[in-house]
Formats: structure tokens, sequence, C-alpha cells
């Protein structure tokens, strides 16, 4: 086990609307969200003033203007957001070459090398940000992935949060189970009913007992909730596709109940894409239907949009090939290549 990593995770504050904010001046101090204009109308982000009202990112605009009548909604401009997050990079890039991307707004640096304090590097790094782009970021500093990320939550926004290895065991003591990387609702609900709602009590619980309830994912929990993570930061990670899937409870017998599934599963899709995947250039897309004889078939189509429309056609041609009924359903998409290497990255944002 490697110990002496040093991790620092910077996320920026509510970053696309604070784009925006420093775009309208004349908006200072007033309640804004971005988005809102796609076919859905769902908000995308919302700085701090309109969080007070209870306004939260992915919330319909209708539900968000009955909390905040007075909030103004901007169009999502993400030729400006991408610029930003390139000048940001530049500056991780004084600190480290390895630099693990998440989205345009955050991002892993280890700072092992350095014989500075990964909180005064932190802080320069924020400084320098703020000092570039005019925004602020907020930090969690620790000795591995995990650590850092949830400490970059703790003083938000623009602060930041070190957690020393001596401090680990004590951090994760009370801190909630669904603050782990991986643990979603469905595992959450599941560790409600084991009696687990923090990670000091998940400890309690043997690995082999997490093994049988959660398969391969109960052995990393067995460690996650010590604190313990041993993903380095992978500089040149670049993700090829984008999907999820979902086994229904019940086959599903008709095409309506499958498009209405479809529909769920594109709406989680696009936020995965907008927290993840940004920044990149969609090349494909495709259904996958698996049926009640196991028997599975896949539609794709080439195409640049992740568009609802062209996956219920999609689908349509998918359950055509088939009389049965459908046990799972994925869609996904596949990004254009791009090469590996910084520059090549650069140049793909
Ligand atoms: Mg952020």
């Amino acid at each position: 086990m490697q110990t002496n990593r040093r991790i620092i995770h910077i996320d920026m504050d509510c970053f696309y609307a604070a784009v925006e904010m420093r775009e309208h001046p004349e908006l200072a101090g007033q309640a804004i969200a971005v988005g809102g204009a796609s076919g859905r109308g769902v908000l995308t982000t919302c700085n701090y003033p309109a969080r007070e009202y209870g306004v939260r990112s992915a919330m319909p605009v209708f539900k968000a203007k009955q909390l905040c009548p007075q909030l103004v909604i901007l169009p999502v401009r993400f030729e400006l957001y991408r610029e930003a997050s390139r000048n940001i990079r530049q500056i991780f890039k004084h600190y480290t070459e390895l630099v693990e991307p998440l989205s345009l707004d955050e991002a892993y640096l280890d700072v092992s090398h350095h014989k500075r304090r990964g909180a005064e590097l932190a802080e320069e790094i924020r400084a320098a940000i703020y000092a570039e782009t005019g925004l602020t970021a907020s930090a969690g500093i620790g000795p591995n992935k995990l650590i850092a990320k949830i400490a970059s939550d703790w003083n938000k926004p623009n602060g930041q949060c070190v957690v020393s290895p001596s401090r680990v065991a004590a951090f994760m003591q009370d801190l909630p189970v669904r603050r782990i990387w991986g643990v979603g609702p469905k595992s959450a609900a599941r560790l409600i009913e084991m009696g687990v709602e923090t990670c000091g009590q998940l400890q309690a619980h043997e690995k082999a007992e997490l093994a049988s309830e959660f398969g391969s994912f109960g052995l990393e929990l067995h460690q996650l909730c010590r604190g313990i993570d041993e993903r380095p930061v992978e500089a040149n990670r670049i993700r090829k596709s984008l999907s999820n899937e979902h086994t229904f409870a019940k086959n599903i017998e008709t095409l309506e109940d499958c498009e209405a599934a479809l529909r769920r599963q594109h709406h989680e899709l696009l936020e995965d894409l907008r927290s993840s995947a940004a920044d990149r250039q969609i090349a494909k897309i495709l259904v996958k239907l698996k049926f009640s004889d196991f028997r599975r078939t896949t539609a794709e189509i080439a195409c640049r949009q992740a568009e609802l429309d062209t996956y219920l056609k999609l689908l349509r041609e998918a359950w055509g090939r088939s009389g049965e009924p459908v046990r799972l359903l994925g869609i996904g998409v596949r990004f254009a290549e791009t090469q590996s290497g910084p520059e090549q990255l650069e140049l793909a944002l």
C-alpha cells in the first residue's frame, strides 16, 4: 500500500453559474440558474443565492420558479465554460503533470512529489484560478482520492479542508456512507436496512458479509469505509463510452412500457453526460435489449447528439427484432476518438 500519496481535489464553486455571474455583473447578488432550455426544462446549475431558496441543479424550471419566483434563468454556454476550464487546467500544470479531470470543473492533482505542504499548494492554486478567471474554487487535501474529494465539499464555497493521514480514522467515523464514491440510493437503502448510516458503523461489518451482500463492491466498501483508497490519479484516462442499463424486476411486455423506461434512463444519461463528459464529442448512440430468453441485441447509429427521439427510434428497431418480453434495457453513447497525451486532450476540449 502506498501511504505517502498527497492528493488535492479541486472543485469549482457552482461553475456554470459562476461563469455567468462573471459575465453579467449587473446581476450581482441575484439568484441565478443556468439551463432550462432543453426539452425537459431542467436546471443545470444555480448559484448560492438561489440555493438559499432550495433551488438545486437538475430541478425542473417550474419547481425552481415556485421556490424562487425572481430566479434569473440563463441559457447554457458551453463554449465559455470550456474556455474557463482550459485556463484552469493550464494552472494545474504548473504544479503537477499528474492531473485527472473529472469534468469541466473538477480534477484530482497528485502532488506527492512536492516538498511544500498540500494546503499551501491548494491555497496558491485557488488564488491563481481566481486571478486568472475571476472564479472561486474549493479544495480538499488528503492521502487519497476518496478523502480529497469528500474534503473539498467541507468548506465550500471558496474554502478548503485538509485531512492528514493521522486524522483519517476520525474523519471517516461519522461520515455518512452516502458520501462514499459508488454508494448510490440503492446501496444506501440496503445499508440502512442493515442498520448502517455512517462509515464507522460500516466498519463493524466483516469483509465476507459485505461481499455476499454487495459482491465485489462489498470488498471495496470494506476498504473505502476505513478511508483506504488506492486508485492512482490517472492523467490520461479517456473514457470511450458512457451508458446505463437497467434490469427490470418484472419483464416488460409492451413497447409503450419499454419507451417509458427509456425516457427515465435517458434523463439519467443526460445528467451523467452533463456532469462527467460535457467536454466530449459523441460519435455514436446505442440501445441494447436483453430479452426473456436471454438473447441480446444492440441498435446503434452514428450521430453527434444524445437525443431522446433518436433513442426511441433505436428502441423500436431493437424491439422489432424479437417478440420476447424485455428483461434489460441499456442506452449509451460512444465518444469520438481522442488521442491520449495532454496536447491533444487540450485540443479536444
Ligand atoms: Mg463544482
